[in-house]
């Protein structure tokens, strides 16, 4: 019997979940990109990029197999939806999976070029490091101990888990990267979009009174508002922007000084730290949906949530 050693090389592995009608295939780009990955994540072997036609369809296939800490099967999430209620579009999405962390992107952002594409990836990236290390805020109130702030939603802790990662992330994005694409990288003047889909619900709230449905909108939209502020956040780290640019964007100021204490995903949190800034950031989401419009307060004696419309 002849045995054949292979030496398997640490690479993040690509997987193609593509057609050959895929008419947008840019095999030599995506491949290139693919290949920077692999110095970017502590354990190469245990991370996968996957490029999709159909992206959300992919994106719920790989999120059914997350551990059910993670939102998995028992856990029944909603289907997940690429589009965001401002009328941005996500382009990846990074789940983890038990022994493996998965980058699913659309394989129709190679539209947006090369170096989006890399800003892109390299972004995912930082969340396959952040997995890898052990330290995303993502879903920690399920890992481990953790106690809600009093009078906060538990929708801001979520928020504010969003906004400490997404920060992380983007503070971890090497500046020649983030600036070599204008088209992925956020601007003072990008907020109208955002304001404009919180007016947009409080206009709706107006036209037929259903505050059930102004107040899941206020929470999808929070989340978006999240993002945006850590990215926002970010190009003042990474001295794109000046934090007096952004004085007017008053969420991007409230959420400022908490996010800028914080370690890019380059460096590791100790667990505590991780979980006492989420408790402050779920705070401060309280206050960045109040400079919204909003008011979501939380009765612990009576166990009640009121939802109030500021600008009715
Ligand atoms: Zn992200």
């Amino acid at each position: 019997m002849i045995h054949t050693w292979h030496v398997v090389a640490n690479t993040v592995e690509i997987e193609w979940a593509t057609t050959e009608q895929t008419p947008y295939l840019d095999v030599q780009t995506w491949t290139e990109v693919a290949g920077e990955l692999t110095a970017l994540v502590p354990e190469p072997e245990r991370a996968r990029l996957v490029i999709a036609d159909n992206f959300a369809r992919t994106v719920d296939a790989y999120a059914r197999q997350a551990p059910y800490e993670y939102g998995g099967a028992g856990d029944a999430e909603p289907a997940y939806d690429p589009d965001k209620p401002d009328g941005a579009r996500s382009g990846a999405k990074t789940i983890p999976l038990t022994d493996m962390t998965v980058i699913v992107v659309d394989a129709g952002a190679i539209a947006l070029g090369a170096l989006s594409v890399r800003r892109l990836l390299h972004h995912e990236a930082q969340h396959v490091r952040l997995r890898q290390h052990g330290d995303m805020a993502w879903a920690l109130h399920r890992r481990g101990p953790f106690t809600r702030p009093p009078g906060a939603i538990f929708a801001f802790v979520y928020v504010a888990q969003s906004l400490l990662d997404e920060y992380r992330c983007e503070t971890a994005l090497e500046p020649a990267v983030a600036h070599a694409s204008a088209a992925m990288t956020v601007a003072p003047a990008d907020f109208a979009d955002i304001a404009a889909m919180f007016e947009a619900i409080t206009d709706q709230y107006r036209s037929d009174g259903d505050l059930e449905a102004a107040f899941t909108s206020t929470l999808a939209g929070l989340d978006r508002l999240a993002s945006f502020a850590a990215y926002a956040t970010a190009t003042i780290v990474r001295g794109e922007q000046t934090r007096a640019e952004w004085a007017a964007v008053e969420p991007v100021m409230i959420a400022l000084d908490e996010l800028r204490a914080v370690p890019s995903a380059a460096a590791t949190m100790p667990q505590e730290d991780l979980a006492e800034t989420v408790q402050r950031l779920a705070t401060k989401a309280g206050l960045m949906a109040v400079s919204v419009g909003f008011r979501i307060e939380v009765d612990e004696d009576a166990d009640q949530t009121s939802f109030f419309l500021l600008n009715v």
